[in-house]
């Protein structure tokens, strides 16, 4: 298979060939500016000491300090996370916010862990990956398998090492200790606005339209009760354990009371049982891959039926996946317009903590609407005038302002 970060680079390509952009922005984008290995000793509960290893990569700065999320997998690797640190380069530029792109991540199964040894390791990972962080160097965030219980440890740390407070370290923090109103939900808030911008550009109606989702955590959890509250009607949900499915429609608050009860949705009363593969193939309007890259790849684009796929993940679609749906007439909405709402609400978060006035979840709310539809309105317009898709027009945006930033600052 090709490798991840080869693969994301695709529809970049495209695009610099579409603007005609010059060979040394090109080659200055092709490659993280920097990338961090560490080894995190952990003592486990029985007195072992256990090594994990973990990353950072920070992709470009041109726009400001690097921003992205922190995963925990066992899949992580350093290409996965300079992949996704090129994404967030794209993703902040397409919202026009003063941030480049990072990401970290570390090699773990998280459900092994216990609560004491989960609190180390995130410790003991901001410690690691201190002297390239920083309120003005690289803002981590949460990711897959991390929660504002970590964000909130790890800015602890930092501001230990620091000797004092920096709440502006890190975002998605518990509220109390600087977070932001609106940031639990901001990322499928984000999804679910964008949904709503393509359904207007296609004279479509959301009311009991239906969707698929996969992957029951932070993006889908919200995309699903977000749509639900638009009168959308969601048939499918899935998490690592398996799929359910009622075309009858599923109601996403029941399902998250299930969830938080037994600790997965399969075998929740009134739906049937899917595999996580079915549920992108079923006959829906809306598909909202919301778990993890590589999910519709060539293998399955010929059987996904949905109009919209709002990408909720990072990288769900392949490259060749994206050729076969773009002919099919599919609109996909790329992950670095559809999943931006968390990094947006992730600026505010930081803005508040630099300037220690917080806003009201209201204001949260309208803000990254506002930013969000404008974000939606000039990808899909510049779509329109080149005629390409709108991955391809994501990253044209993008490109123009990465280009314009590292010609003022005298980089190209
Ligand atoms: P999460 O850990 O909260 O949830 C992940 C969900 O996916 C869980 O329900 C898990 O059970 C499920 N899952 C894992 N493997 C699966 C599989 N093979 N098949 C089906 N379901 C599976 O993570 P999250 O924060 O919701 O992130 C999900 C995706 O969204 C990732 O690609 C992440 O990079 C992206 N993303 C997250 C944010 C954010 O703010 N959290 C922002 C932008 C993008």
């Amino acid at each position: 298979m090709e490798n991840i970060f080869e693969m994301a680079k695709k529809p970049l390509e495209k695009a610099s060939q579409v603007i005609n952009l010059d060979g040394n922005t090109s080659k200055l984008l092709a490659q993280p500016e920097r990338t961090l290995e560490v080894n995190i000793p952990v003592r486990m509960d029985d007195g072992r000491i256990e090594v994990f290893t973990g990353y950072r990569a920070q992709h470009s700065t041109v726009l400001g300090p690097a921003k992205g999320g922190i995963r925990f997998h066992q899949n992580v690797t350093m290409d996965e996370v300079k992949t996704l640190s090129f994404w967030m380069t794209f993703k902040c530029a397409i919202l026009n916010l003063p941030y480049g792109g990072g990401k970290g991540g570390i090699t773990v199964d998280p459900r092994q862990l216990s609560r004491c040894e989960l609190e180390s390791l995130s410790r003991g990972y901001i410690q690691r990956i201190a002297p390239i962080v920083g309120e003005y160097a690289d803002i981590p965030a949460p990711d897959v398998n991390t929660d504002s219980r970590i964000m909130g440890w790890m800015m602890d740390e930092y501001s230990k090492l620091c000797g004092q407070n920096v709440p502006g370290v890190i975002t998605g923090k518990p509220k109390t200790i600087g977070g932001s109103a609106g940031r639990g939900s901001a990322t499928g808030r984000g999804v679910m606005l964008c949904t709503r911008e393509a359904f207007k550009k296609l004279r479509m109606k959301l009311n009991d339209t239906t969707v698929a989702v996969q992957g029951f955590g932070n993006v889908g959890n919200f995309s699903a009760k977000l749509l639900y509250d638009q009168k959308a009607k969601i048939v499918a949900l899935s998490d690592v354990n398996g799929a359910i499915y009622n075309e009858k429609g599923l109601n996403p608050y029941e399902v998250e009371k299930y969830v938080q009860l037994t600790g997965s949705l399969v075998g929740y009363p009134d739906a049937g049982e899917l595999d996580n593969k079915s549920l992108l193939e079923l006959p829906v309007t809306v598909l909202i891959p919301a778990a993890l890259e590589g999910q519709i790849t060539a293998a399955n684009a010929d059987r996904i039926k949905a109009r919209i796929i709002a990408e909720g993940a990072n990288g769900p679609t392949t490259p060749e996946a994206d050729a076969i749906l773009f002919k099919k007439g599919t609109m996909i909405i790329p992950d670095i317009l559809a999943n931006a709402g968390g990094v947006t609400v992730s600026y505010f978060e930081w803005v508040q903590n630099l300037y220690r006035y917080f806003w009201t979840e209201k204001e949260v709310h309208a803000r990254m609407e506002e930013m969000m539809v404008d974000a939606f309105d000039k990808v899909y317009t510049t779509a329109q005038l080149h005629g390409t898709d709108l991955r391809v027009a994501a990253y044209i945006v993008a490109l123009e302002r990465l280009a314009e930033a590292m010609k003022l600052r005298g980089w190209v």
